[in-house]
C-alpha cells in the first residue's frame, strides 16, 4: 500500500493516458501504437527503452491474435515487467560482510539515503558503522553525522577537506576491531571533474581491498528521479567511471516522472535496488519490478 502510495504522482499520470488510450482505440492500428509510444516517452521511459517495448508488443499482440485495444494493456505490463529483468538483483550485503561505497552528486538525496539504509540495518540487527569520506563540505559531514545519531549507529569522520582515504581507512580499522557486518561510505560525486572522481574512488577501493581483506563490495548510485532524464544521463557517465553495483532512486514520492526508473534499469542494465518515497527514516523500500509495474499501470 505504503509503495502505492508513494508513486500517486507518477501512477495518476501514467494509469490515466494510458487508459484513455485502450479506451478510446476500436481498433490496435499504427496510430493507436504511436499514441502509445508518445504517452511513454513523456512518461519518462526514455526513447530507447519505449521503442523497444512497442517493437516488442507489436510482435506479441500479433502472436497472440489480439485484437481488442482492451487486451493489449497486459501485455504491455508483462513486456515492461520483462525489460526490467535483470540477473544481478540479490542484497548480498544483508548476509555478508559488506562495504557499501555510495556515491552521488550533492543534493540528490545521497545523506538521507545513507541515513535511512543505517536504519534498516539496524533494525534488522546488524552491526553498522558510517563513514563520512566526502570531506568537501563541512555541512555534508554534520549532516551525516546527525543521520548516524539518529540511526544509533557508530560514525567515523574528520574535518572538512581531510583525505577521504584517511577516513576509509579508519573507518575499516573500526569496523574491524567492532566487527562490524556492514560499513557504509559515503563518498564524493563531483562529476564535473571524473578524473578526479575516478581516481579518489580507486584510491578508497585499494585501501578497503588492502586493510579489509575477504569482504563484499557494492556500490550504489544515488539519483534524483524528479530530474527525469537527468537522472538517466547521469547515470551513463557514472557508469563510465564506477562499477555500480546497484542504483537508488529517490524523492519518487514529488514526481510524476518514476518511469524514470524503467528506463534506468533497462538501459543500464544495473538494477535498482531502492527507491525514496520520502523524507522520513523509513521511507526507503526495496525495489520489485514487477510490484513496480503494477503500481504504475494497473
Ligand atoms: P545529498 O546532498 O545528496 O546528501 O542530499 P540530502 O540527503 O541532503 O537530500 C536533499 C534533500 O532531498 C533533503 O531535503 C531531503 O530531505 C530530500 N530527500 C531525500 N530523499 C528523499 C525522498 O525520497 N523523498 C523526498 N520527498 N525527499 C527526499
Amino acid at each position: 500500500k505504503k509503495l502505492v502510495s508513494g508513486l500517486s504522482k507518477t501512477r495518476n499520470n501514467i494509469v490515466e493516458s494510458v487508459d484513455n488510450i485502450f479506451s478510446s482505440f476500436s481498433s490496435i492500428d499504427e496510430e493507436f501504437y504511436e499514441e502509445l509510444e508518445e504517452t511513454l516517452i513523456v512518461s519518462d521511459l526514455g526513447v530507447d527503452t519505449t521503442l523497444k517495448i512497442i517493437e516488442n508488443l507489436k510482435e506479441k499482440v500479433k502472436e497472440n491474435k489480439v485484437k481488442d485495444p482492451q487486451d493489449v494493456k497486459q501485455l504491455l505490463m508483462e513486456e515492461i515487467k520483462n525489460l526490467l529483468k535483470i540477473e544481478e538483483t540479490e542484497y548480498a550485503f544483508e548476509n555478508k560482510k559488506s562495504v557499501i561505497l555510495v556515491i552521488g552528486v550533492n543534493g540528490v538525496g545521497k545523506t538521507t539515503t545513507i541515513g535511512k539504509l543505517a536504519h534498516q540495518f539496524k533494525q534488522d540487527k546488524k552491526k553498522v558503522i558510517l563513514a563520512a569520506a566526502d570531506t568537501f563540505r563541512a555541512a555534508a559531514i554534520d549532516q551525516l553525522i546527525e543521520w548516524a545519531n539518529r540511526a544509533n549507529v557508530e560514525i567515523i569522520a574528520q574535518q572538512a577537506n581531510s583525505d577521504p582515504g584517511a577516513v576509509v581507512y579508519d573507518a575499516v580499522a573500526a569496523a574491524k576491531s567492532r566487527k562490524a557486518d556492514i560499513l557504509i561510505c559515503d563518498t564524493a560525486g563531483r562529476l564535473h571533474n571524473k578524473k578526479n572522481l575516478m581516481e579518489e574512488l580507486r584510491k578508497i577501493n585499494k585501501i578497503i581491498e588492502r586493510e579489509y581483506g575477504e569482504v563484499h563490495k557494492e556500490t550504489l548510485l544515488v539519483l534524483d528521479s524528479t530530474t527525469g532524464q537527468n537522472a538517466l544521463q547521469q547515470a551513463k557517465q557514472f557508469k563510465e567511471i564506477a562499477n555500480i553495483t546497484g542504483i537508488v532512486l529517490t524523492k519518487l514520492d514529488g514526481t510524476a516522472k518514476g518511469g524514470i526508473a524503467i528506463a534506468i534499469q533497462s538501459e543500464l542494465q544495473v538494477p535498482v535496488k531502492y527507491i525514496g518515497v520520502g523524507e522520513g527514516v523509513e521511507d526507503l523500500q526495496k525495489f520489485d519490478a514487477e510490484s513496480f509495474v503494477e503500481a504504475l499501470f494497473a
